[in-house]
């Protein structure tokens, strides 16, 4: 491993403070779980890393029915998945967490670095892209925010600027009569990396039983993490009968573009795409 230097400043001023000052290249650690195999497989080669755990404004978790979800960057998986109301309002958020490696890696890795590392395999971003999730990032002029569906840019890369750190991710309020489901497929029972994720989640009229909104997110089918807008715009308003779910996973299928490797095929993934949007959407349904 290339050694390098280590900060771990107490407050958000100073972590701005040391980044608009570093000359080489700085990345910021939470868990570490993916930093630091990153470093140690010299696939990036740091002069600085900076620990954002000591920043209380990254570790914020906290629900108000008014406002919504407010997740610290550096908030770990586990916390997320055990804070009752995530579990309440955003289930599908909760699932994906406890997907997340093993115990020890939910209690290490956080939200904000599975968002942020930016894989298309990322198990918590589509249960956020369901939630019109909304990253506040940090930066020399101030903070922004920036829609989760354009933080993403391709494998690794993000909407972050290298001054830049990810301090909060914001959940709207979920709408009355909504409910949502993340499932993965993986080879094996855990430990392993999505072969393709969907993400569901639905709000349905409980007079008309038609669907209010739906929001359908895509892992490992494409360069980022997507949305299946086609297979949305399908469903709201409309009854959620099986057809309309039936042919929901079609449009979802249809809107990805997968690579083939030694995980699956791209026709596999597709198919996989299909079955587990209707699933997610089946197991959506408003309790
Ligand atoms: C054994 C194992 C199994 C795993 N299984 C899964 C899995 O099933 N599903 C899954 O999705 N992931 C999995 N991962 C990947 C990883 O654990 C998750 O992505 C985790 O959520 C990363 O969080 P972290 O806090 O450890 O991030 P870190 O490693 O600390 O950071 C990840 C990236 O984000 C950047 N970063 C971190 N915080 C900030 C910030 N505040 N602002 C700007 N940039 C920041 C870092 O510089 C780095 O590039 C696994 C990893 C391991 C080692």
């Amino acid at each position: 491993m290339q050694p390098f230097d280590y900060a771990a400043p107490p407050t958000l001023e100073e972590a701005l403070q040391i980044l608009s000052q570093a000359s080489g290249l700085v990345r910021p650690i939470a868990g570490g779980t993916d930093l630091i195999a990153q470093i140690k497989e010299r696939r990036i080669a740091p002069s600085l890393v900076l620990n954002v755990k000591e920043i209380a404004e990254a570790n914020v978790l906290d629900y108000d029915p008014g406002q919504g979800l407010r997740i610290g960057a550096a908030v770990s998986c586990s916390d997320v998945a055990s804070y009752a109301p995530v579990a309440a309002h955003y289930p599908s958020l909760a699932q994906a967490c406890l997907l997340v490696g093993s115990t020890q890696i939910q209690n290490r890795g956080s939200v904000g670095g599975n968002v942020c590392n930016a894989a298309p395999s990322a198990d918590t971003v589509p249960p956020l892209l369901t939630y019109d999730a909304v990253a506040v990032i940090a930066g020399p002029g101030g903070s922004r925010r920036v829609p989760l569906e354009d933080f993403f840019q391709g494998p690794g890369k993000t909407a972050l600027q290298p001054q830049e750190l990810l301090i909060e991710v914001l959940l709207p309020p979920p709408l009355p009569n909504s409910n949502s489901r993340y499932l993965r497929f993986i080879p094996r029972e855990e430990m392993d990396i999505a072969v393709a994720g969907v993400g569901s989640m639905v709000a349905v009229d409980p007079q008309t039983n038609t669907c209010t909104r739906a929001r359908i997110a895509l892992a490992s089918v494409a360069p980022t993490p997507i949305r299946a807008k086609e297979a949305e715009r399908r469903l709201e308003g409309s009854p959620l009968t099986e057809e309309a779910i039936r042919e929901a996973g079609e449009l979802a299928a249809s809107a990805c573009s997968p690579i083939s490797d030694i995980r699956g095929s791209a026709a596999y993934r597709k198919e996989l795409v299909k079955v587990l949007t209707r699933r997610t959407l089946s197991q959506s349904l408003p309790r």
